[in-house]
């Protein structure tokens, strides 16, 4: 179905941070798949890790035990607030978990009508009913009947509208700490860090969707340590499955307690072979030193980033972004960026508020940095020459 704005170019195989076209162009690949590609294409523990599930075991349902399930669930709970963790196979899916445990959970302390969650302008949440409902985004939500109950959006970082909104339906606070498809804008973490108080003012649980932000991303294991808060609920997806699709909705046990055998499934949530690469994807992530290279590059991208947009003013209006999670704000219409930046070999992924997101796997070196600076150069020069003239700075 033509659901998809697909460019024409197509992908053959790909290294590292490199893509290469059935024509055998090689182009720098900072999209990562829409930040999911976390150790960038081919990595070789990736590879062998699915490898060697795919000869042993692919699929067995959650009849039975998956023991590399429970030792995934494990190291994701000893290295977050969670306690318990629930699998799926998408971003989507973890924000319906998350969404419908919090409904479980007031459900089961005998308040039924908390069920509403608080959510803000600009959110993305995913493709289904309940997480278009739960973003707000018209554009989204036109001509899919009426949108499901229980979300109730208020602007971005707007803590008196947040408190405002709260009422007796209320059940939690649902928020991304950078929101990435909104535009890279992140929630300073002394907001986060008030939302957490007035969650626990009110008793309300508060739900991150760290899809985007997750295993890394931003130069910590999650967004949220940036504040250091502890949320009760977190979905997670795209980086943790280095491109294996998976998904997941961790929690403390006290705000899972409505979540008991039935409530909720997936056929193939925890599928080995998931979860086979998730561990593959930790053994790197939280190997020593593996944080520190993702907050060292974040930095340097931000330094270079901001010395190539002086230079293209007419073009690029803002940086902005934390770790490996950047945008630039555009003057012009952010596809035209994309597309010209594509010519020069530099992949990147529009987002709304007219920004360009680059968002390179976390494996970047500087020397990949710089290449990407010149190619982003390049590709806005070619933006800029075909401006009339009338748009160019007077100091050009
Ligand atoms: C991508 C994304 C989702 C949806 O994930 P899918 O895997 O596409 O369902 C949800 N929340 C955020 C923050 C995302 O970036």
């Amino acid at each position: 179905m033509p659901v998809f704005a697909r460019a024409g170019v197509a992908f053959e195989r790909g290294e590292g941070c490199w893509l290469i076209s059935d024509k055998g162009e090689r182009y720098l690949d900072f999209a990562s798949g829409v930040a999911v590609n976390s150790l960038g294409h081919a990595h070789p523990h990736l590879v062998e890790a699915l490898k060697r599930q795919a000869e042993t075991l692919w699929h067995v349902s959650n009849l039975y035990t998956v023991p590399e399930a429970e030792r995934l669930a494990g190291r994701l709970a000893d290295a977050s607030f969670a306690d318990v963790v629930f699998f799926c196979n998408s971003g989507a899916e973890a924000l319906e978990a998350s969404i419908k445990l919090a409904r479980k959970h007031f459900h089961a302390k005998g308040e039924p009508e908390r069920y509403r969650l608080i959510t803000f302008e600009g959110a993305f949440h995913g493709r289904t009913l309940a997480t278009i409902a739960a973003g707000g985004q018209q554009k989204y939500l036109e001509g899919f009947g009426p949108k499901v109950e229980g979300f109730d959006q208020v602007p971005f970082g707007d803590l008196d509208a947040l408190k405002a909104a709260i009422g007796p339906e209320t059940a939690g606070v649902l928020v991304e700490p950078l929101q990435g498809e909104g535009g890279v804008r992140s929630l300073p973490p002394s907001t986060l860090r008030a939302i957490r108080e007035i969650c626990d003012a009110e008793g309300l649980l508060l739900v991150v969707d760290e899809v985007q932000t997750g295993v890394g991303r931003t130069g910590t294991l999650f967004a949220y340590e940036h504040s250091g808060i502890r949320p009760d609920v977190m979905a997670i997806a795209k980086g943790i499955g280095g491109g294996f699709p998976m998904g997941a909705c961790l929690a403390t046990r006290e705000a899972a307690d409505g979540m008991t055998a039935g409530v909720h499934g997936s056929t193939f949530g925890g599928n080995p072979l998931a979860m086979a690469v998730g561990n593959a994807v930790l053994d790197v992530v939280l190997a020593p030193g593996f944080l520190e290279h993702v907050r060292r590059m974040g930095l340097l991208l931000k330094q270079k980033l901001a010395g190539v947009a002086d230079g293209h003013s007419d073009v690029v209006a803002e940086v902005r972004g934390e770790g490996l999670l950047t945008g630039l704000r555009c003057k012009v219409p952010n596809t035209e960026v994309v597309a010209a930046l594509r010519d020069a070999k530099l992949l990147t992924v529009g987002a709304g508020d007219n920004v360009v997101r680059l968002i390179p796997p976390l494996i970047v070196t500087e020397a990949e940095l710089d290449e990407a600076m010149e190619r982003l150069d390049r590709g806005l020069s070619a933006v800029e020459a075909k401006l009339p003239a009338s748009a160019r700075s007077a100091a050009e």
